[in-house]
């Protein structure tokens, strides 16, 4: 393992601190968790769940890495807004209509189009500005 190759630990964390902070959503705690998506946000226990596959950030994997964080802080931000009970009958709600009309309940929901647009509109924001504070 190249050293120099990975991103620390203290890095990804003082990342994700920053951006939880940005966006108002503090109260979020982050768990690495090893599982098959990159993230989930667990709206009953208001945490965002981490793949171990970022415990260590290599070069190659920022891009992904940011567009993961920004799309569940999105999700954090709408179950703040609107309450986490609420939010959970909402996108509870979405799943089914979506169902119903003979769609996916993720690929077509509006909330996780939503989360996926605003990961992909805001990464390259966040990544020219983390590395000017030389945390990538
Ligand atoms: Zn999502």
């Amino acid at each position: 393992m190249i050293l120099n190759e990975f991103i620390k630990e203290t890095s990804r964390n003082q990342m994700i601190s920053i951006l939880l902070k940005h966006y108002k959503v503090g109260n979020v705690r982050v768990k690495l968790k090893s599982m098959k998506d990159f993230a989930h946000f667990n709206v009953d226990a208001g945490t965002l769940e981490l793949s171990t596959r970022y415990k260590t950030l290599k070069s190659s994997q920022v891009k992904e890495f940011l567009i993961t964080i920004l799309h569940e802080i999105n999700h954090a931000m709408d179950a703040k807004m609107f309450g986490w009970k609420k939010f959970k009958e909402m996108y509870e709600m979405e799943m089914n209509l979506q169902i119903t009309n003979g769609k996916d309940p993720y690929e077509d929901n509006k909330f996780e189009i939503q989360a996926e647009e605003f990961g992909q509109k805001m990464w390259k924001y966040w990544k020219s500005k983390f590395k000017k504070q030389n945390l990538i």
